[in-house]
């Protein structure tokens, strides 16, 4: 999710290889799970995957459904990237909506878009239901409007979002939003009772243990140095190799310049979420009654909702070029108490950063290398529900049905103004236009 412009910073994302999760809430209360082993060996499969988010642990799941062979390489840990650290909503659609697609595709090909919106979040329930993986999901997710703008606009959104099939939206009053968000904030909103929330690291960490299940690999700490393309191509990690038939590349923002190709066209960000202690039942029931997650409709926008053990998340904070802040806590906290001024005596537990992979278009970026590298990347902060559609995109290509695949691979990419010296800066300026019209509310 995109949130607030916390200052320009020109550094090189910060590469794959710390041994821990990063110091969240989510690492403190994941589920137990394996170590598991560094590749030492040289080895061969039909798909190799590069990193054990969700877009390589949904790859993987539905391959392996399909009765693929599989390896995934990570770099670190299961869920050690943004799918182990985000806010955990799931939000329908795509970082910029049908309409916007349907302005690059034309009206012919949108449709195939608006299908596809809603699919990850019930890929997402599927997993949870066939896997019995313990997350914390909770159903139920609020666009919150800060203006009579954003009024209009998600008035918008619910028209289109109905014209291809979401019958589980809900537009809602000063009033009605009153009674499900403890704030005086907000002037209305968009409840779609199809979005939701889940403990994400603990969702990452049961898609693996269903991947091993089905007879899949994970190694961790098994970085992905090099690529040898061809057919078939070999992968070479520190200590062994993986030579497969085909290679999926899903290591986001956290990849650096493993696919110089993919790296012109796309820009790690951060984004920063704090944790309180938890609250009480009837301080939690009264900030959020209903369960709902809420995120803001400005483009830097604030996202929040309840753990499982009653904590308040709060997420927000956009750094341009990935450096880690340092004192998230400085950040969040002021936003956090503007929405809800009766925590001003509640303290922060957890403070962490994490890096999605922003590109010019916010859209993703998918696409085929020679003919056996496959690529999804760059959800641009709004990714839990597409990674996970853009599993079943990849066991669908490598079947030979790349109708759906070819649409997202369909979507053209502008490299950043600047190139690497600049990308950051433009973007800055960007993200700050944006934010002074929303709060013009213009
Ligand atoms: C703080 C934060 C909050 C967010 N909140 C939300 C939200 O509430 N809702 C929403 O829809 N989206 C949210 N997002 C975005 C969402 O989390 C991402 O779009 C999604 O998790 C991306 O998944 P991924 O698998 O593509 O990438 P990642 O989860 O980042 O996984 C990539 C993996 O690849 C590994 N890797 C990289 N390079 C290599 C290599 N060379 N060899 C081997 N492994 C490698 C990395 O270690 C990493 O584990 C948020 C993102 C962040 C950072």
């Amino acid at each position: 999710m995109l949130e607030q412009t916390e200052s320009i910073a020109l550094q090189q994302p910060r590469q794959a290889t710390q041994s821990d999760h990063a110091p969240s809430y989510y690492a403190a209360s994941a589920n137990p799970s394996p170590a598991r082993e560094t590749l030492k060996e040289d080895i061969t499969t039909d798909v190799c995957i590069i990193g054990a988010g969700y877009t390589g642990l949904s790859s993987a799941l539905h391959l392996l459904e399909a009765g693929f062979n599989v390896v995934v390489l990570e770099a670190a840990k299961v869920g050690w990237g943004a799918s182990g650290r985000n806010g955990g909503q799931i939000v329908n659609s795509y970082s910029r909506d049908i309409d916007v697609i349907e302005k690059t595709v034309g009206k012919d090909k949108v449709a195939l878009f608006g299908e596809m919106a809603f699919e990850g979040g019930k890929i997402i329930r599927e997993r949870v239901e066939k896997y019995n993986i313990q997350c914390d999901l909770k159903d139920g997710g609020i666009f919150a409007a800060l203006n009579d703008k954003q009024i209009k606009e998600l008035e918008h959104q619910k028209a289109l979002w109905e014209r291809y099939g979401n019958d589980q939206l809900e537009l809602l009053s000063a009033s009605d939003i009153r009674g499900m968000v403890d704030t005086e904030s907000y002037v209305g909103g968009l409840l779609d009772k199809s979005g939701g929330h889940i403990h994400p690291l603990n969702l990452a960490l049961g898609e693996a243990a269903a991947v091993e299940s089905l007879g899949g690999k994970i190694y961790e700490h098994s970085a992905a140095v090099s690529i040898q393309r061809g057919e078939p191509a070999v992968v070479q990690t520190a200590e062994g190799s993986v030579t497969a038939a085909f290679l999926i590349v899903a290591g986001n923002a956290y990849l650096g310049g493993l696919m110089p190709e993919l790296q012109a066209k796309s820009m790690p960000c951060g984004t920063q979420v704090v944790t309180t202690e938890p609250l009480s039942e009837d301080l939690a029931a009264s900030l959020l009654p209903q369960d709902y997650c809420v995120e803001d409709c400005n483009y830097l926008l604030d996202y929040f909702r309840l753990s499982g053990d009653k904590r308040l998340i709060y997420g927000g904070g956009v750094v341009y070029g990935a450096r880690d802040p340092e004192n998230i806590e400085a950040i969040i906290r002021p936003k956090m108490l503007k929405t809800f001024p009766q925590l001003a005596n509640v303290k922060i537990d957890y403070c962490w950063t994490g890096n999605f992979l922003m590109t010019l278009s916010r859209l993703p970026q998918v696409g085929r290398i020679g003919s056996n590298i496959y690529y999804s990347q760059g959800c641009s902060g709004h990714g839990v529900t597409y990674t996970h559609l853009a599993g079943r995109l990849m066991s669908e290509v490598l079947r030979g049905q790349a109708e759906r695949f070819d649409a997202f691979a369909s979507l053209p990419h502008l490299p950043f103004p600047g190139g690497h010296m600049f990308s950051v800066p433009f973007s800055a300026l960007g993200a700050w236009y944006y934010t002074v019209r929303d709060k013009l509310g213009i």
